[in-house]
């Protein structure tokens, strides 16, 4: 152990010359070094020097029961000892895939009955594509092929699921997106509201998704994706009229809706699930990251009554897909003792009636800072928007600086958030008390001096 922590420098080394990082520019490592994070408890994680950060990104979106849950470490060596993998192909299962899945069909909205193993968000949504394409041939409606998102969504990094998100400059890299996806506006009200109520933009950006669908023709739109909040695109919380337009619009020119609550499902925003939130009535639900805390990987897509009674019906036939990992026993396992714990310890129910209120309460604070246009919430997960001129509503340039500064300055300071353009990004573990709150706050605003 002393040896491991004494070594920051030779790990730095290693890393930078073997490691080829996600969502990093390469040739900009060798300056500053990588941070080597060592280990964490509960919120705090500890770097291999042994400082001290408040993580107010739960990993990634996605550790939401906080570190060093031993309950959740025990299930996995019990299952490994038991069965440590046997895939769900075959006409076999295992006893942890059963279970979960009843649990999940029991927590997710009406209707969602069904569940697909994967290990990503990505590969999850690349299934979904596939199953939506699946299903619509099976339908007898072979032209029904074009998947509609939104720009600056995002669903993960795979061919198929690049090309649902609407991230240009993922695009960029590999010619995409593929054909078959195409994007509409996003319910991004601060950055592109102009003049209009919330409520009056919100069904003006719904109302791109019936443009857009009237242009491509219906008899050529299969399914409709999105975020209920946009995560990696900026915390993007739509106006309350905007996703009652898009069910109606769905509904009326018969898309199948998907919605991606990778990051909202197990309770970031104060509910098990945002669709109850945003009473979206999907026909797919994607799901991964909280499934498991984050504590091994593992993905799960939901399939509504609708697609599952075609699919898995008598001319369903053969669903020619899936993955080795599909529905891996350990993960599983683990999911299990999850969802348990995060029920037991009712922390959705607190996040919704005590800190998640605190917390929005606590961030309108920010809004006498000279930086910070807009602060929004809902439940744990948030945004605090940086501009240059309050008033105006106007943006800094280039677009992006002045958020990583703001960043790094967090980082100095012993807090971990995430900056994406000029917008600062949260989304803590679920078990935060108030007093987690204030020293996010006192720490925030540190950070936003700093960067004045
Ligand atoms: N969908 C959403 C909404 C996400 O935020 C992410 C990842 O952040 C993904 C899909 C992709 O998940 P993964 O990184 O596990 O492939």
């Amino acid at each position: 152990q002393a040896a491991r922590r004494n070594s920051t420098a030779e790990w730095q080394a290693q890393d930078l010359a073997h490691h080829l990082h996600p969502f990093t520019d390469q040739h900009a490592l060798p300056g500053h070094g990588v941070r080597v994070i060592a280990r964490a408890e509960g919120t705090y994680l500890f770097d291999s020097d042994g400082r001290r950060l408040l993580d107010a990104f739960a990993g990634l979106w996605c550790v939401n029961l906080g570190y060093g849950r031993k309950e959740l470490a025990k299930v996995a060596y019990d299952q490994m000892i038991e069965l440590p993998y046997y895939n769900t192909f075959f006409k076999t299962t295992t006893p942890p895939a059963a279970e979960l899945s009843k649990i999940l069909a029991d927590i997710t909205p009406k209707g969602l009955d069904r569940v697909f193993y994967g290990l990503s968000g990505s590969d999850a949504n690349d299934t979904i594509a596939r199953m939506a394409r699946h299903y619509w041939n099976l339908m007898g409606k072979k032209t029904k092929k074009t998947i509609i998102g939104r720009h600056n969504g995002y669903h993960g990094s795979t061919m198929a699921a690049a090309s649902m998100g609407g991230m240009t400059y993922m695009h960029a890299i590999a010619d995409l997106p593929l054909p078959g996806f195409v994007h509409i506006q996003q319910p991004y009200w601060y950055g592109e509201g102009g003049d209009l109520s919330p409520a009056e933009f919100g069904r003006k950006a719904a109302k791109a998704l019936e443009d857009k669908i009237l242009e491509l023709g219906p008899e050529n739109c299969a399914a409709f994706v999105g975020e209920p909040i946009q995560g990696a695109g900026g915390v993007i919380i739509p106006p309350e009229t905007y996703w009652p337009e898009i069910q109606r619009i769905c509904k009326q020119y018969d898309l199948l809706v998907i919605a991606d609550e990778v990051i909202c499902g197990f309770g970031r925003t104060g509910y098990w699930f945002a669709s109850e939130h945003f009473k979206i009535e999907p026909d797919f639900m994607t799901l991964a990251k909280g499934l498991t805390s984050g504590y091994l990987p593992l993905s799960a897509v939901m399939v509504g009554k609708r697609v599952a009674d075609v699919i898995a019906g008598d001319k369903g036939g053969e669903f020619n897909h899936g993955y080795t990992y599909s529905g891996h026993p350990v993960s599983c396992a683990v999911a299990i003792e999850n969802i348990r714990l995060l029920r037991e310890e009712g922390l959705v129910t607190r996040v919704h009636n005590e800190t998640g209120p605190y917390l929005a309460k606590r961030l309108q604070e920010l809004k006498d800072h000279p930086l910070v246009g807009e602060v929004r919430t809902l439940g744990f997960i948030g945004a605090i928007e940086l501009v240059k001129d309050k008033a105006k509503r106007q943006f800094f340039k280039p677009v992006g600086e002045v958020g990583t500064i703001c960043r790094d300055h967090c980082f100095a300071n012993g807090l971990v958030m995430r900056a994406t353009r000029d917008t600062m990004l949260l989304s803590p573990p679920l078990l935060w008390t108030a007093a987690h709150v204030d020293e996010f706050m006192e720490l925030t605003r540190k950070a936003l001096d700093l960067t004045l």
